[in-house]
């Protein structure tokens, strides 16, 4: 193999050529958590939520830390179905505003990571003919709703123009259908950007480095106590302000709020989980989703085009437990691969199952023990500032992010936790690496990079291909996008490039398992440090649970 340019744990120098490219070394990060000194912000949890409201912290100029216990988006925000969306289904409930707010945030995502997010339409096949005025008319409002930021009109189409649209769509009976747009995205790729564009703002963000206690002085939370999960070394992290954004697992923070003889606080999240099987683009081979509004027992099931492959989904089942890899339930797979199967002219089975995984979403009730400061707002997320000053914030979606970040920073600025700076510095910020994109059904390759894809080409290896996507011959993983995850993406081992730098164990669960060596070579290589067999059997064992069904 051959050797690195620079190692990623040697330098933290800007590259050449593409100024925005810069190569952290952790341990530079961990000099900077070690610092005696008072942060503005303290932030608990590295997904879309606890990454948006970094990032605008630190561009209205606080100094933030952010600690993630895993990777960023290991949670729920690397197992979304993809979607950049103002959310069709709340429209049917009448939340106007609700969507309104989610379709100004799509276009926003949209034009900040052009390279990570792209406009996508979908097609609602009817098979009834009142289908066609009723969705119809839904989705026209849909479209209305969105005003200037419409990514394009809502479409009635001739039984003929949905089969052009939708090669594999059931043909028996099918009376035409319904075009509208809305958009898709990386979810994993879009939450290391974020990281990554917050680090270059000044803040400190860390992953596998979870919080492990509150620091509380005179009832109040005023920081936090981290281990490096690599190191085992504790960490004392002073901070004005400490927001919990630990997505489903936000009340084991609330948790370690309270005094050692307080019995344990009630908790304000029931999780329910959502399952996605991804098999191959045969099933569905054009560029438009196929979306069908109501299923047999009244849900939503999508299957959508993305990065060379086919997702479908999902589920809303609740559990009892946190698992942070939950299994789907036999139930959840019968059910998408049966309701799959009564729109597609081929009914996938499950030997055609490439990738199994779930995520769970955070079901809120706000406890009503918070005092005067507690506030459910109105909208799908839920703030809330504790006596103790500890804010948390859960629930929401990925499209909102930016606009959830600017209600958190807005809660702690009313409640006197931070000092007040104007927002509205995210709504035109382009992400590391933003240029034009291509659409994000096409198999993963160079044009995920955006204006870094000639740094990545300058990389050794950009033309060893460790896994190519068999069925379009075209784009894959290789040995560079290896190496760029390492030095450039924060990536500290083979699950962070296999699952959430490239998403292949997301796309096609044997295929990451048959790299896996590859990539631990790599990673020994260029951070200078050995994968244990430990860590390599932990990946194999990731995989084969990626890819068995219940
Ligand atoms: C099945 C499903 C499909 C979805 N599809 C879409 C979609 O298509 N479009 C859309 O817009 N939205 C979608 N959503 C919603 C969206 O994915 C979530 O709203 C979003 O990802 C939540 O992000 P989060 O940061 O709040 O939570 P998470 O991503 O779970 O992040 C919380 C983080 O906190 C970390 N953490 C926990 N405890 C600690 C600790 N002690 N110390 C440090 N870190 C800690 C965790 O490791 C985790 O990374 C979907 C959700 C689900 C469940």
């Amino acid at each position: 193999m051959t050797a690195p340019l620079r190692r990623a744990g040697q330098t933290a120098a800007v590259d050449k050529g593409a100024t925005e490219s810069q190569a952290f070394s952790r341990e530079g990060l961990l000099q900077r958590l070690s610092e005696p000194r008072e942060w503005d912000l303290a932030i608990i949890g590295g997904g879309a939520t606890g990454l948006g409201v970094a990032l605008d912290a630190a561009v209205r100029g606080l100094s933030v830390v952010l600690l993630e216990s895993d990777d960023f988006a290991q949670g729920t925000s690397s197992r979304a179905t993809k979607l950049v969306h103002g959310g069709v289904r709340y429209l049917a409930q009448g939340n106007i505003s609700l969507v309104h707010e989610a379709l100004h945030e799509r276009t926003r995502l949209l034009n900040n990571a052009p390279h990570a997010a792209q406009r996508l339409a979908f097609v609602v096949p009817a098979y009834k003919l009142y289908e066609l005025p009723f969705y119809g008319t839904g989705l026209k409002g849909y479209d209305v709703l969105a005003g200037h930021h419409s990514l394009g009109p809502t479409e009635l189409l001739s039984p003929r123009r949905t089969q052009q649209l939708l090669p594999t769509v059931r043909r028996q009976g099918l009376v035409g259908g319904i075009r509208y747009w809305d958009g898709q995205f990386d979810d994993a790729r879009l939450a290391v950007l974020l990281a990554r564009t917050a680090l270059q703002r000044g803040a400190l963000l860390l992953n596998h480095c979870p919080v492990i206690a509150l620091r509380r002085e005179d009832g109040k939370v005023r920081g936090l106590q981290a281990r490096d999960a690599e190191s085992g070394q504790t960490y004392d992290v002073r901070a004005r302000c400490v927001v919990n954004a630990a997505g489903v697992w936000v009340d084991a923070v609330r948790d370690m709020d309270r005094d050692a003889d307080a019995p344990p606080k009630p908790p304000m999240v029931a999780p329910s989980q959502g399952v996605h099987l991804v098999v191959d683009r045969a099933f569905l081979p054009g560029t438009d989703a196929l979306m069908v509004p109501k299923t047999e027992d009244g849900r939503v099931l999508f299957a959508v085009p993305w990065l060379g492959k086919t997702i479908l989904g999902t589920t809303d089942t609740p559990r009892q437990d946190l698992d942070r890899e939950p299994m789907p339930f036999r139930e959840e797979v019968d059910f998408i691969l049966r309701e799959a199967g009564r729109y597609l002219s081929k009914a996938p089975t499950r030997a055609d199952v490439r990738s199994v995984w779930v995520g769970l979403r955070p079901l809120v009730k706000p406890p009503d023990d918070e005092g005067d400061n507690t506030k459910a707002l109105s909208r799908e997320h839920t703030v809330i500032v504790g006596r103790s000053g500890l804010v948390t914030v859960t629930g929401g979606k990925w499209t909102t992010y930016r606009a959830m970040a600017e209600d958190v920073l807005e809660r702690c600025m009313v409640a006197a936790l931070l000092p007040r700076r104007p927002g509205g510095v995210t709504v035109q910020l382009p992400l590391i690496g933003a240029a034009p994109g291509r659409p994000m059904c096409e198999p993963p390759g160079e044009h995920l990079y955006g204006s870094e894809a000639d740094l990545l080409r300058s990389l050794p290896g950009a033309e060893r291909w460790l896994w190519r996507d068999a069925e379009s011959g075209r784009g894959g993983l290789s040995e560079a996008m290896v190496r760029f995850a390492l030095r450039y993406e924060l990536a500290r081992g083979v699950e962070d490039v296999l699952a959430r730098r490239s998403r292949l164990l997301f796309l096609d669960a044997a295929g990451a398992a048959s790299v896996a060596e590859g990539v631990a070579e790599l990673v020994q290589e260029e951070l200078g440090r050995a994968v244990t067999a430990q860590q390599r059997q932990a990946f194999g064992e990731l995989a084969r649970r990626y890819r068995s069904l219940p």
